[in-house]
């Protein structure tokens, strides 16, 4: 089956390298056990996030206080500024219940950005809008268009159109926007460009995806990214938020919180971190910070496989690669998490697609031993992400005491890697003792769907449900 390893297949790899396998399965492999234990140490930490006193993940109330119902109408403008891509939409939710058009333009978001100024950072992102406007609306009188931004990084927000940023992850590091609300300065560029444009909503990416998704299917409570990031958001209510007492709020009330799981374990108390999640730490612009994330998105499982295979050619008992240009493979994040994926995908019998990739890629003439190991790495790293992302979904549905539910998920990593979906099902199965006919992801008690797109689509919902309460003075 999908899930199970490739190691009988591994008949004819010499001994030294069956022993290195041996080692990364120890390293690599997360047991039913410990993937109990993970969770529940989730759940508590989910709670201490939500304490007076505060945890180690944010769980940012984001100030998105009601599911739609599929009734919104209205045009809106979307921007998403992910780990990736900037992209622009304009969205209009039709009468139709649930529908909507969409028109967008995709920008490349320029790899010297992330390590730029903050004026070069909005500059360039109020140019991708001016652009698509100058584009969409030529010589039309606009005004006012309301925009739904989703910054996908920890913000602590007191207003739902405000966002001061906790920190930069995905490997951002600007100078001067941490500790600040990014958005007088992302207004003073759109003012220097007289666009025509309003902020309605500072949203993340797993708060849109929730809201997309519920838009469709109304049993969705949580939204989660598996993509160069990871993290989740769920709905919550104001009585079970013990840091927003002083507020007053109706308990009842629903309050979709951002978790910023990717900060989970921190302080290392119970992930099983190898020596390679070791060294993306500690050469990350953020050693010490996101320490989930870094053994699950997709910014850094290339980069483990990356860290493995050299340590391997490295190492006195077994060197792969004997004799090759390694130069390649010395270049950090040379390797994206699409190399593990097309490794996977790869019909096991001969290899020679994966061989071909390390060739083209690496340089490097991999012999039919080094390419087996290099199949069963990829699956050792692919399966830990997808299991490890599972206590994350399992842990919210335990601390909310949801038995069924729809979780609306997106992202790279989800939607490109092989198996990921199927292994997530089948790490929630063990961790929540479902009977044996469950777990196979399709009609489960907990099912993680492909979302509709939270970005853009449910960027622009959440702007329309904020003018909708502002309309009737609720914020
Ligand atoms: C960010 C989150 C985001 C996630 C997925 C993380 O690095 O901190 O805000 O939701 O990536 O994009
Ligand atoms: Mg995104």
């Amino acid at each position: 089956s999908e899930i199970t390893c490739t190691l009988g297949s591994f008949a004819d790899v010499p001994k030294d390298l069956l022993t290195q396998i041996d080692r990364l399965e120890e390293l690599f492999v997360v047991t039913p056990e410990k993937l109990k234990e993970i969770t529940d140490h989730f759940v508590k930490e989910l709670e201490r996030g939500l304490s007076k006193e505060g945890g180690t993940i944010p769980m940012n109330p984001t100030w998105c206080m009601a599911l739609p119902d599929g009734h919104e109408t209205g045009t809106f403008l979307a921007l998403d500024m992910g780990g990736t891509n900037l992209r622009v939409c304009e969205i209009t939710l039709t009468e139709a219940a649930g529908e909507f058009d969409i028109i967008q333009s995709k920008y490349r978001l320029p790899e010297e950005l992330k390590s730029g100024t903050a004026d070069e950072l909005w500059g360039y992102v109020a140019d991708c809008l001016q652009q698509f406007i100058e584009y969409h609306h030529e010589n039309e009188d606009l005004d006012h268009l309301p925009l739904g931004f989703t910054f996908s990084y920890p913000a602590t927000q007191d207003y739902i159109d405000h966002g001061v940023l906790q920190r930069w992850t995905k490997g951002f590091d600007i100078d001067g926007v941490e500790g600040k609300d990014v958005v007088p300065p992302f207004e003073a560029a759109l003012r220097e460009r007289n666009l025509p444009i309003k902020l309605a909503a500072l949203v993340n990416d797993t708060t849109g995806t929730m809201i997309a998704s519920a838009y469709t299917d109304p049993t969705v409570k949580i939204g989660c990214i598996f993509g160069t990031g990871c993290n989740a958001a769920y709905m919550e209510d104001c009585g079970s938020i013990p840091k927003l007492a002083h507020m007053n709020l109706d308990p009842s009330l629903p309050l979709a919180i951002n978790c910023e799981w990717g900060a989970f374990d921190n302080e290392h108390q119970v992930l099983p971190r190898t020596p390679y999640d070791i060294i993306v730490d500690k050469e990350s612009p953020r050693p010490g910070q996101q320490s989930f994330e870094k053994m699950v998105a997709g910014l850094y499982l290339g980069e483990l496989f990356r860290l493995v295979l050299l340590d391997l050619h490295q190492n006195p008992d077994c060197q792969i690669f004997e004799g090759q240009n390694i130069s390649k493979l010395q270049k950090p994040y040379s390797l994206d998490s699409s190399f593990p994926a097309a490794i996977e995908e790869d019909p096991f019998e001969n290899l020679s697609e994966t061989h071909d990739l390390v060739q083209n890629k690496l340089g490097i003439a991999a012999t039919k031993p080094e390419l087996e190991l290099m199949r069963r790495l990829a699956e050792l790293i692919g399966t830990r992400a997808a299991r490890l992302t599972a206590c994350g979904v399992a842990a919210i549905c335990k601390k909310k005491g949801w038995e069924t539910c729809h979780v609306g998920a997106d992202g790279s990593v989800f939607n490109k890697y092989p198996h990921f979906k199927v292994r997530g099902a089948q790490a929630l199965k063990e961790i929540l003792d479902w009977p044996a006919d469950k777990g196979k992801g399709k009609n489960d008690p907990i099912e993680i769907l492909p979302a509709e797109d939270g970005s853009g689509v449910g960027a622009a919902l959440i702007a329309a449900l904020t003018m909708k309460r502002v309309q009737q003075g609720q914020y």
